[in-house]
């Protein structure tokens, strides 16, 4: 099984460059990159193989990202949803797990490059490090509207819901009044529809008992998809049923609806079909939370490692978001082509194998 060790010395130096021991019986090294679905299915492949496994990921723990909603709304603890990713994978005798970020890729010489100042070579290569959120072109609207792919996310949505109720209470008892508490959540996607249903449910039902000076029954919560339908990447009859259960639990949901703005307290809609634009007083929750599934790009490794193969991309990364987005999907279909990305779950979650 190989370990790291100093190139040099054997001894640990300050920012030591690494490399992953030479094969043991000349058994081929596996580089898996992340501890998510992708690379622990990847490892758990690889089990009884006749290759030596590294697992890196920037996190020490795998999470269930699922349940990460029933964190943010405080029905679930963060330790409920994730596990040390050693643990997982203790049973494998032929795997060994660091912890740290890949931060290059150089396809060449196959070797990563660590956050740490390491380096790590392999025979193999799997990235497998998932996908995160457009903001359309608006980075200045994620610290608003925070993303829900981390436990950090999910208990800083959680600390954003519980506080816009608690503001009001106390609103409510030094000046007899309070802001609307609306909670706005931008993307009818699965996370979006299970965001919205859930924060409904605890404020109609779990909460409601819990204040003596607002109800927080009478809290709005709002859905705003841009296409025609919630949850379009599913049959119509089923986004159609989706949408009367939100309905149902008090949701408003606004389809055909592009958000345009987000700032401190509001955010800015229009509807081609309907109202037009509009204005959505959000001052007390700032619970905004970005489409999760319909919209995710490729993480920069990706990038890297396009880079590491095919030379610069520099216009890439000038372009406005549409582009971007078509140009990371073309990326893709380009690693495709050369026939090293199987481009799957949703989105842009590329698992890459370099022979
Ligand atoms: C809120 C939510 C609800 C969901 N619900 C469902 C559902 O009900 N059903 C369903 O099928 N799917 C669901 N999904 C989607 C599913 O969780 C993802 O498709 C799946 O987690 C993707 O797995 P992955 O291994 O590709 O990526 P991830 O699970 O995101 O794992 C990537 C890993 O790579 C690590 N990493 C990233 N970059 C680096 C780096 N540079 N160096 C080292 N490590 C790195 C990360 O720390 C992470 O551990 C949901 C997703 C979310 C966010």
């Amino acid at each position: 099984m190989s370990h790291l060790s100093n190139s040099a010395s054997g001894k640990p130096a300050g920012n030591p460059v690494v490399t992953l021991a030479s094969r043991v019986n000349g058994r081929p090294r596996v580089l898996i990159v992340g501890g998510g679905f992708g690379g622990l299915h990847a490892a758990m492949g690889l089990a009884h193989m006749p290759v030596d496994v590294t697992v890196i990921d920037r996190r020490n723990h795998h999470i269930f990202q699922p349940l990460l909603y029933q964190v943010a709304l405080a029905v679930l603890s963060p330790a409920d949803i994730a596990q040390p990713i050693r643990t997982i994978l203790h049973h494998n005798r032929n795997t060994q797990v660091l912890m740290d970020e890949v931060v290059g890729i150089d396809a060449a010489a196959r070797t990563v490059s660590l956050s740490s100042g390491s380096r790590i070579s392999y025979d193999y290569l799997v990235l497998a490090t998932g996908a995160t959120h457009s903001y359309f072109a608006h980075p200045e609207w994620a610290p608003l509207a925070p993303g829900l792919k981390t436990v950090e996310d999910a208990t800083e949505i959680r600390r954003r819901v519980l506080l816009a109720f608690e503001l009001a209470e106390r609103q409510m008892v030094e000046h007899g009044w309070h802001p609307p508490l609306n909670f706005v959540v931008v993307g009818g996607g699965p996370t979006g529809v299970e965001l919205a249903g859930a924060i409904s449910d605890i404020a109609q039902l779990y909460m409601r008992h819990d204040f003596r000076h607002i109800d927080p029954s009478k809290s709005r919560v709002l859905l705003l998809e841009g296409s025609k339908r919630i949850l379009s990447a599913y049959p119509p009859d089923l986004s159609a049923s989706a949408e009367a259960s939100l309905r149902k639990l008090g949701v408003e949901v606004h389809t055909d609806t592009q958000v345009t703005g987000i700032g401190p307290g509001y955010v800015e809609a229009s509807s081609s079909s309907k109202e037009g634009h509009g204005r959505i007083d959000a001052a007390v929750t700032r619970s905004l939370l970005p489409e999760q599934d319909a919209q995710v790009t490729a993480p920069a490794l990706i990038g890297a490692l396009v880079e590491s193969l095919l030379g610069p991309l520099a216009p890439i990364y000038e372009e406005p978001a549409a582009a971007r987005t078509a140009v990371q999907n073309a990326t893709v279909i380009t690693l495709r082509a050369l026939g090293i990305v199987d481009a799957r779950a949703r989105g842009l979650v590329a698992q890459t194998v370099l022979p």
